[in-house]
């Protein structure tokens, strides 16, 4: 599968606009699936720019433990044998974990952490292979072994902490609020009376708009790339979850969608694991702790999650349980 040259531009009304827009978001399927187009699936991105990922020269190379060893892990002993691990993440997240269709590469800060604890625990980066799962479905494909762990920003809770276990925190994100460039009324989540909010299944923001904000009308999908294809086609007034998310999609299409407001939650990013495996939660804490020391965590937010704009913050002090 290549991706076609870009064909020479017609003039095109604002609502083409919006389809090509929302394309550089979420990719071809995304496109084909808002004009009905399911046949183009597979011919390239035609009409949109080449999104701008992460510069792969930017990227550090982290040094895989040759003689690693942890047989107390369950998880890490099956994943040895196998001579694989198998990673949960997200595909649609620029900047934190998104796949390129053309090449099948992820990119992306959650992928970077993925990768620099995988290193860690004796698996080079080409060991390592990524497996997409959506927010609703991550503490079942954790439980049920479909998975050996998984880092995509996945909040660290007590509720969720019944289900699985986390290491990190290695990253803290807030809530906030994506609306299209020209939205006047909604400013934050208080404006949001009455407007269609959109957000991902199972996720913490979604939980919170219908905890706290009971008259906004929350709407909610499998991932954030269809919520801001229904933003930017007017079907909803307002894309909710952490900002780190938000500002990737804003960065995409800085002419067509803003951020308003200020993060209203915490949201500590963890990786999540199954519930009984300690030692892996243990090793995978070292890690994060060795690379945040080493400058490994600096150099991989700098190369993705830093595009988005915001320089790298300090990472929150890792929580041992
Ligand atoms: N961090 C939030 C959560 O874990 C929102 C992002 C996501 O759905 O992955 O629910």
């Amino acid at each position: 599968m290549r991706r076609t040259h870009r064909p020479a531009r017609p003039a095109r009304p604002a609502a083409v606009a919006r389809l090509a827009a929302a394309a550089v978001v979420t990719g071809l399927a995304g496109l084909a699936a808002l004009t009905g187009l399911a046949g183009l699936a597979g011919c390239g991105k035609q009409g949109s720019p080449p999104a701008k990922g992460p510069r792969a020269d930017a990227l550090p190379v982290y040094r895989v433990s040759r003689d690693f060893s942890l047989p107390a892990s369950a998880t890490w002993s099956a994943a040895h044998r196998r001579g694989r691990l198998v990673v949960g993440v997200k595909d649609d997240q620029p900047y934190l974990g998104e796949r390129d269709p053309a090449t099948g590469t992820y990119s992306g800060f959650d992928i970077e952490i993925a990768k620099m604890t995988a290193a860690s625990l004796g698996f080079a980066a080409d060991r390592v292979q990524y497996k997409p799962i959506a927010s609703a479905n991550r503490e079942t494909a954790l439980s049920n072994g479909q998975i050996d762990y998984y880092v995509g920003t996945y909040t660290i809770n007590a509720l969720r902490k019944k289900q699985v276990g986390f290491a990190g925190p290695y990253y803290l994100a807030g809530q906030g609020l994506l609306v299209r460039k020209d939205e006047k009324d909604i400013n934050g989540p208080r404006d949001l009376k009455g407007k269609k909010v959109c957000s991902a299944a199972g996720s913490t923001p979604i939980q919170r708009i219908e905890r706290d904000y009971p008259d906004a009308t929350p709407v909610t999908y499998d991932t954030y790339s269809v919520c801001v294809d229904n933003l930017l086609t007017y079907q909803v007034d307002a894309v909710t979850t952490d900002d780190s998310i938000l500002l990737g999609y804003a960065a995409k299409a800085p002419n067509e969608m803003k951020l308003v407001g200020k993060p209203f939650s915490k949201e500590p990013y963890g990786i999540g694991l199954a519930k009984g495996d300690t030692a892996l939660r243990g090793a995978l804490d070292d890690a994060i702790v060795a690379h945040e020391r080493d400058g490994d965590w600096k150099k991989a937010y700098a190369a993705t999650l830093g595009l988005s704009g915001v320089p790298a913050p300090v990472p929150p002090p890792v929580d041992r349980y």
